[in-house]
């Protein structure tokens, strides 16, 4: 077992207090992280706002080189990494090394998008220019999920902006991102990136931190609510990714072969925890017996294990809490004497979070397992009828974050795509994400996005400086 330090002001340090950190595949401790509070946070947070006064000076190629030996730090240790990232989040080691690699290139890509300056009006009488200028301290707060990816994307998009950041991984998953806060320690100048550990207590007092001046946020939606609350004393500028329901629509011209492997790992990659995955799988009723057959034989084939070992597709739930979540909405369908086409058959008292892959073969409408973020290895399939209907059912959720539709007939898809109330919809693929292409959800999905040159903005303030060229001075 190895103790990871946080890093404050350039410097790998703990106070030694721990919290351990649990493999959800045997749940056993494999490392200690520090068991931050306020003392630590404010050393954090005033190394920042130190830093903050060269950082924002910086230029774009300064700050592009800094973020370039980040990426390089990350993809140069990707095979430890993954294997770690594995380790404390349970994912298949092909699917931890997706996600370094991911973050590596989201940092390299994300490294080159620069804000220029707008020209607003340019005349006799006025020169008028909007700058977009750093917001200041940023604090970023991220879920158990993808902990790596989502670190690089809060830490990232703040140092291209000019901004310094305060970044807390989850109680649940810190060790990778702590190892990464080790390799990039003498990358990144003093006190620009601090990452700091501690239980959940420790979110609210960033949030509510009076010298931080943005929350960057990526957890669930009642999470997500708290923060807002908590910024508002002061009106921090905020940026919320939080949880997803997301409908895939299948269309009766869809080559049922074709699109039942790809729906499967749309529900079934990292478990079934991953905000963009598909939740409810509505399958038009021409085609839905055979396609959900040939999903339901595709699941029999894919392994549910501990993500170390070779062979397997689907590892545990990452952390106890989750795990008996979804037990409880499985418990509920069976309660309910909805049908399973897999699983349903959980024996809660072996070691490790496993659960077998499930899958629900047309439960009602109002069924929890369908009404609900499952966030789980469950995929409820749906029978419908017409085009309207389904459309009216998929937006009927509080959340709004992507979706997909899977048809030969791609201008029918994006017909269906332009009525979803949501953030993204994908025709004929599923949670493909790009580093220049915003991201973010509607309704109680989020507010504001990430990625892209409108995730870029979240960090910045306009400020706009005219000179009037016919003054009487
Ligand atoms: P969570 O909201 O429980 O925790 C996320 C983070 O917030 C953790 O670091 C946690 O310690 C911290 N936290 C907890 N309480 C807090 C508070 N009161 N104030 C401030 N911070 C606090 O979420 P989770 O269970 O870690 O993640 C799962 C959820 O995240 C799911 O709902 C999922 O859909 C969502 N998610 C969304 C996206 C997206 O991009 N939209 C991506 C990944 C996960």
């Amino acid at each position: 077992m190895t103790d990871y330090k946080n890093l404050i002001d350039g410097e790998m340090v703990d106070n030694g207090e721990w919290l351990e950190v649990l493999n959800p595949a045997n749940e056993q401790v494999v490392g200690r992280v520090p068991a931050c509070g306020k003392d630590e946070l404010d050393r954090a947070v005033a190394a920042a706002r130190r830093a903050f006064k060269d950082w924002k000076k910086t230029s774009a190629e300064e700050r592009q080189k800094v973020v370039q030996d980040i990426a390089a730090a990350i993809k140069g240790n990707a095979d430890e990494l993954f294997r770690l990232l594995t380790t404390e989040q349970g994912k298949p080691h092909a699917q931890a090394q997706q996600e370094i690699y991911g973050a590596a290139g989201l940092a390299a890509a994300q490294s080159t998008l620069t804000l220029d300056d707008v020209i607003n009006q340019d005349d006799d009488t006025r020169l008028s220019r909007t700058r977009r200028v750093p917001v200041g301290v940023v604090g970023g707060i991220v879920p158990w999920n993808f902990p790596v990816m989502m670190a690089i994307q809060k830490i990232v998009p703040a140092l291209v902006a000019g901004c310094t950041i305060v970044l807390k991984p989850s109680p649940f998953t810190p060790l990778t991102t702590l190892r990464i806060a080790e390799l990039i320690k003498d990358v990144v100048p003093a006190g620009t990136v601090n990452i700091i550990t501690g239980e959940d207590l420790l979110g609210p007092m960033i949030t509510e931190h009076p010298d931080i001046d943005k929350i960057t946020f990526t957890g669930s939606t009642a999470t997500g609510k708290k923060i807002m609350e908590g910024a508002s004393g002061d009106l921090k500028r905020i940026t919320l990714e939080l949880g997803g329901n997301d409908a895939s629509i299948v269309l009766p011209d869809a080559d049922v072969e074709k699109v039942a492997e790809q729906l499967f790992w749309s529900s079934f990659s990292n478990a079934g925890q991953v905000c963009i995955a598909a939740k409810r799988v509505y399958i038009h009723k021409d085609i839905y017996d055979d396609l959900s057959k040939a999903i339901a034989d595709y699941a029999k084939t894919v392994v549910v294990g501990d993500g170390s070992q070779q062979g397997t597709g689907v590892g545990p739930i990452q952390n106890k809490k989750q795990y008996e979540r979804v037990l409880e909405l499985i418990q509920d369908a069976k309660d309910n004497g909805y049908k399973f086409l897999t699983g349903g058959d959980k024996d809660p008292s072996g070691t490790g979070y496993y659960v077998p892959i499930t899958i629900l073969d047309n439960p009602p409408e109002d069924a929890r397992i369908v009404a609900e973020e499952q966030f789980g290895p469950v995929m409820p399939l749906l029978k419908f009828d017409s085009i309207d209907e389904v459309i009216e059912r998929a937006n009927n959720s509080e959340y709004g974050l992507a979706g997909a539709v899977w048809t030969k007939d791609t201008d029918k898809g994006v017909e269906i795509a332009e009525q979803l109330e949501t953030g993204t919809v994908w025709i004929n693929e599923f949670m493909q994400l790009s580093p220049f292409t915003p991201f973010g959800g509607h309704k109680q999905s989020g507010f504001g996005a990430e990625y892209g040159l409108d995730g870029l903005k979240e960090f910045t303030y306009p400020q706009v400086i005219t000179v009037k060229r016919d003054a009487a001075v």
